[in-house]
C-alpha cells in the first residue's frame, strides 16, 4: 500500500482519481486504508494518486509492504466484494 504525508495539502485531487475507493479525508490530511490500496494494481499500470498529486507526497507504506502478487489477491478480493 502507499501512504499519505504530512505534506499533503489537502487539495483533493487524489481521492476521485482511486479505484479502490482507499483515499479518505482525514482529521487533517488525507489519508490511504492500506486494506484498500493495491497500489492500483488489477485497474492502472501507475499507481494514480502517485500521478495527481501535485506535491508528491505518496510514497510506499514501509510498514504495508507487500509483493505483486499479494497486491493482486487483494484486488481480485475488493473485487469479489464489490
Ligand atoms: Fe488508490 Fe491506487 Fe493510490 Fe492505492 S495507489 S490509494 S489504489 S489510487
Ligand atoms: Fe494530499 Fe496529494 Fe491527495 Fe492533494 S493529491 S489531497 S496533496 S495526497
Amino acid at each position: 500500500a502507499l501512504m499519505i504525508t504530512d505534506e499533503c495539502i489537502n487539495c483533493d485531487v487524489c481521492e476521485p482519481e482511486c479505484p479502490n475507493n482507499a483515499i479518505s479525508q482525514g482529521e487533517e490530511i488525507y489519508v490511504i486504508d492500506p486494506n484498500l490500496c493495491t497500489q492500483c494494481v488489477g485497474h492502472y499500470d501507475e499507481p494514480q494518486c502517485q500521478q495527481v498529486c501535485p506535491v508528491d507526497c505518496i510514497p510506499l507504506d514501509p510498514s504495508h509492504e507487500e509483493t505483486q502478487e499479494q497486491l493482486h489477491e487483494k484486488y481480485l478480493k475488493i473485487s469479489a466484494k464489490a
